[in-house]
């Protein structure tokens, strides 16, 4: 139900985020390739770790 929510605007403003999107920002590879689902974890953990040191 993700797809439904996204705001994609072709003329009204450029596609900034692009290069966050496809390039991992862990391993610095192209999402496209490879496994992240290391990197999805390690997010998810320090996603947790920030929760908790609040
Ligand atoms: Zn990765």
């Amino acid at each position: 139900m993700t797809a439904l929510r996204r705001t994609v605007k072709i003329r009204g403003a450029p596609m900034q985020a692009l290069d966050l999107q496809t390039i991992c920002d862990k391993c610095d590879k192209s999402r496209a390739h490879g496994n992240h689902t290391k990197c999805s974890k390690l997010r998810q953990a320090e996603a947790a770790e920030r929760r908790l040191q609040k």
